[in-house]
């Protein structure tokens, strides 16, 4: 990497070990003081031997005719009673009282620690002065860039095998690869090739994976470094920096530099609210800058990751610049199968395993995500000391994943365990009424994240359309737990805003988004995300009137009225089935989806009939919610 000055950091390091230095020197000149008791030390004194004398509480430190040092142990009281009886020795001055050289240095070491500490001070001071101003100055290392160079290492690379799924990304990026590896082939027939990839996906995707599969693929270095490195406190730093890491990656051409999260630099200019941020310009000015200056084909290929290409300033989408753009979006179900294959290749999996089953019932998880699950599984696994990993733990992990982990040590009262009862059994109770709603995967009143309980269901497969008719659904099943304890419990609770919350996003969606209203017709109006971004979209105004945005309002009204409605229907006509679902629930805490299938058949969670009294209620009750629905 080129040659590299010491950083502040190793000045100051040299300071504070000199000065430690000097104070153990000092103290180990003071503990080599030969000892001596205190008749030897009496002895002296009438021998005229002793010259200084320095007395610190009971240690008396005294210096003999030979200039050597001693030291002796005296009472204070004693020693007055030697003060008084050599008096005479004292007065003449043949025992001199001060003696402070002998013992320590203290006041020279006091000066050379504020010398040290002024001197300290003001080398920072110079360091920072130097980096306010210049910022080129290549004697200083706050400049330098902290890009970390992988070279090629055969165990540690990641190449395009580790990468699972991905199949359009990674044709995509095998032409790269081919650059890279072969450079004459395209110079020969003047091709230019791009000088820049942007990978833009949501945050997991596996963007950083990927480009150093790239690097791996090409066996070249990979240079690596984070918008959000280059946000620094100093001016000029982040500018020199970019510099710094061009140079660098030109010198191990071929070579790719790989910029992560840079929205944090290369957000658009002039975008910022109330000014201030002329380090992140300057520093995107010098990234522009630094690509631009490429004569073609140097053998760099600059790579960047982004989950916010919207908020990139679009100079560096200019051709020359990051002239390809690959999208990497979340799995679809085969790519979560061969996500997970790789994930779980060095893992000890019981036969109960099933990745395709898995797969499909984790829909929308990234590939983070996914091996997160798996690492969950098996920590799980290994603090029970069992050697494999069962899909239970699996499907463990996969909720923790989701919703945070079961808080089961917090107590939790016998009514909120009610209350969450009744309100996970609606939810699960209203989904399995519905036509064609996903079946439901699980059921928990055990507490996790912030969510009180749990209701996992099993969705259909994600490549499908979703249909106005499945959102509708949806709507009613999310106003299962609300409905339930209204009708249960003739009291509702803050338990289901998260519900509210979601229901409302969909209603508002289908209404602006999707064109699933009658009234309003197939028209998008508007933002209907909450996604205010910093910058561009600030305080934009609506598409719309007024007028236009009170029917969207009374639009989405009706429909969580609808469904409601619908939902309340639904829930009143099967009362008891869904007290039977809240009392396993209480009893049990986690019910499987088999389990409530069990339970929805008028059996015991397990599958096993009920005994004859408890079943001919159920069954006239069953007979009668049937006719209901
Ligand atoms: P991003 O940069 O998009 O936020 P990462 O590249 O950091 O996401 O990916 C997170 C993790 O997910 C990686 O550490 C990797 O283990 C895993 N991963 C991502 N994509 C894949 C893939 N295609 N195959 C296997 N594992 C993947
Ligand atoms: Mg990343
Ligand atoms: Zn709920």
């Amino acid at each position: 990497m080129g040659k590299r000055r010491f950083g502040i950091g190793f000045y100051l390091l040299i300071l504070i070990l000199i000065y430690y230095g000097f104070t153990s020197l000092n103290n180990s000149a003071l503990d080599k003081v030969s000892t001596v008791d205190h008749t030897e030390f009496i002895q002296l004194i009438e021998k005229n031997q002793v010259k200084e004398i320095d007395q610190q509480g009971s240690v008396v430190y005294f210096l003999t005719a030979d200039g050597e040092a001693h030291k002796t142990i005296v009472e204070p009281d004693i020693m007055a009673s030697f003060y008084d009886k050599y008096f005479d020795k004292f007065e003449s001055g043949d025992i001199k009282i001060s003696f402070k050289e002998i013992k320590d240095n203290t006041w020279q070491r006091d000066i050379f620690t504020t010398v040290l500490m002024i001197g300290g001070f003001a080398l920072i001071w110079f360091f920072f002065m130097q980096s306010m101003q210049g910022g080129g100055n290549k004697t200083m290392n706050f400049g330098k860039s902290t890009a970390k160079v992988y070279t090629e290492k055969k165990d540690e690379n990641v190449t395009f095998k580790d990468v699972a799924g991905l199949h359009e990304e990674k044709e995509e990026l095998e032409e790269i690869v081919d650059f890279l590896k072969n450079p004459k082939k395209y110079n020969d027939v003047g091709a230019r090739i791009p000088t820049g990839v942007l990978m833009v996906g949501p945050p997991g995707t596996g963007k950083t994976y990927l480009s150093r599969a790239v690097a791996g693929e090409a066996r070249v270095p990979f240079f690596t470094i984070s918008g959000s490195d280059f946000v620094e406190m100093f001016v000029g730093v982040g500018a020199s920096r970019v510099r710094d890491l061009f140079e660098n990656a030109k010198k191990h051409a071929p070579a790719i530099i790989f910029i992560d999260e840079i929205d944090a630099v290369g957000r658009r200019r002039g975008a910022g609210l109330g000014g201030g941020h002329d380090e992140r310009e300057q520093t995107l000015n010098q990234l522009l800058v630094e690509m631009d200056g490429f004569s073609k084909n140097e053998g760099i290929i600059i790579m960047a990751a982004t989950n916010r290409a919207d908020i990139l300033d679009p100079a560096l989408l200019r051709p020359g610049r990051f002239d390809r753009t690959v999208y990497v979006g979340v799995p679809d179900v085969r790519g979560r199968e061969a996500i997970l294959k790789v994930h779980t290749r060095n893992k000890p999996l019981a036969d109960d395993v099933d990745l395709k089953k898995i797969a499909k019932r984790t829909p929308g998880f990234t590939p983070a995500d996914l091996e997160n699950m798996i690492n969950e599984a098996a920590l799980l696994t290994a603090r029970e000391n069992r050697n494999l990993i069962t899909d239970k733990d699996i499907h463990e992990a996969s909720i923790k994943v989701q919703a945070g982990p079961a808080k089961k040590s917090k107590i939790v009262s016998d009514k909120d365990k009610k209350i969450t009862a009744v309100h996970e059994a609606g939810h699960a109770l209203v989904s399995r009424l519905l036509p064609n709603y996903d079946p439901v995967d699980l059921i928990t009143i055990i507490p996790r994240g912030r969510a009180g309980g749990f209701t996992a269901y099993i969705p259909k497969d994600d490549d499908e359309f979703i249909t106005k008719t499945y959102l509708e659904n949806e709507l009613v099943t999310l106003l299962g737990g609300r409905v339930a304890e209204s009708l249960v419990l003739n009291e509702i609770s803050t338990g289901a805003s998260n519900d509210i919350e979601r229901a409302t996003n969909i209603a508002k969606s289908m209404v602006q988004t999707f064109g699933m209203s009658d009234s309003l017709g197939t028209i998008k109006y508007g933002t209907d995300d909450d996604n205010v971004f910093v910058g561009r979209d600030m305080g934009k105004p609506r598409d719309h009137s007024e007028e236009v945005q009170a029917k969207i309002d009374s639009e989405v009204h009706r429909l969580i009225d609808e469904a409601y409605k619908k939902c309340e229907n639904i829930i009143s006509k099967n009362l008891n089935l869904l007290n039977n679902i809240a009392d396993v629930l209480i009893e049990r805490e986690t019910i499987t989806g088999a389990e409530f299938e069990n339970i929805f058949a008028g059996k015991n969670f397990d599958g096993s009939e009920k005994t004859s009294e408890v079943e001919e209620t159920l069954e006239a009750n069953e007979n009668q919610d049937q006719e209901n629905i």
